[in-house]
């Protein structure tokens, strides 16, 4: 049995890769602020098997505990064990000098503490489980391209992707070492979209353009993207994979 640990899994990607990968011979432990009703039917009905843990990632502290509940899912004899760092939040939007102290410490909290605490917990807890062992960091472009407006965002998904580049020079010297890669998904139609939409040209200069990749039909879905990333984490290459991907040229 394959294992799945996900984060941001009640809405856009996170939902759609968790219902890509239910019912399968799968395991799915899932998570997120609010738990997604019909991801929950979809695996009665499929009679996949999914847990569903409520969790605020911006709670750092308690994130140890939420990798002991998640890994307390894992089956005598896994396949495999997967983590997708996925959740994610693009606010604040705006010059550095009008975000909020709260706000900056919030976006890194979730779109970068915790999936470093979360897969330094994966690595040393599941240090003895001799499977294939996989971390897929969910990044952006924004991370590797500077975009005025979106400070705390691009500096937490550069620092995603270097932590990614870092953790892999660690794990590569290990004899059952765990696989990171980082992948930019492109530009998908979710609520993060709509937020984005939603700003004031003050804040984000760019947003015309973005109303535009809407408009246009320019987005990817979230199911295309799931079903890539899907492909991804399951390819039987992925332990060669480089670390730092885009979606787009795969
Ligand atoms: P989304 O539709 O806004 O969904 C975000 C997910 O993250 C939700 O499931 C949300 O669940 C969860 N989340 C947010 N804050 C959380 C918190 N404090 N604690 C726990 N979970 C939290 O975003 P998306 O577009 O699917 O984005 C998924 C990932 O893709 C993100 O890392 C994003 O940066 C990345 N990405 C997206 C795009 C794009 O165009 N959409 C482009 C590049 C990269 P709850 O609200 O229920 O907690």
């Amino acid at each position: 049995m394959d294992v799945f640990f996900i984060t941001g899994a009640s809405r856009g990607i996170g939902l759609a890769l968790s219902k890509k990968l239910i019912g399968s011979n799968n395991v799915l432990v899932c998570t997120a602020r609010s738990k997604n009703q019909e991801l929950e039917e979809l695996a009665n009905e499929q009679n996949g098997k999914l847990v569903f843990l409520e969790f605020d990632l911006a709670e750092t502290p308690r994130l140890e505990e939420l990798m002991d509940a998640m890994i307390s899912h894992v089956p005598e004899f896994p396949s495999s064990i997967t983590l997708v760092n996925n959740a994610g939040m693009i606010e604040p939007i705006g010059h550095t000098e009008d975000n909020s102290q709260a706000a900056i410490e919030k976006n890194i909290a979730v779109n970068l503490t915790a999936p470093m605490i979360l897969t330094s917990a994966f690595i040393r807890k599941l240090k003895e489980k001799h499977v294939p062992k996989r971390v897929l960091n969910i990044s952006s472009g924004a991370g590797r391209h500077a975009y005025a407006g979106w400070s705390s965002y691009c500096a937490s998904k550069a620092g995603l992707d270097h932590y990614s580049n870092t953790v892999a020079l660690e794990q590569k010297k290990e004899p059952f070492g765990v696989k990171i890669v980082s992948v930019a998904p492109g530009i998908i139609d979710t609520d993060m979209q709509k937020e984005i939409r939603a700003t004031n040209t003050q804040k984000f200069g760019l947003v015309k353009q973005f109303i535009e990749y809407k408009e246009k039909g320019l987005l990817s879905t979230p199911e295309e993207t799931a079903s890539k990333l899907a492909d991804l984490i399951q390819s039987d290459h992925f332990s060669e994979l480089d670390v730092l991907l885009d979606l787009s040229t795969i």
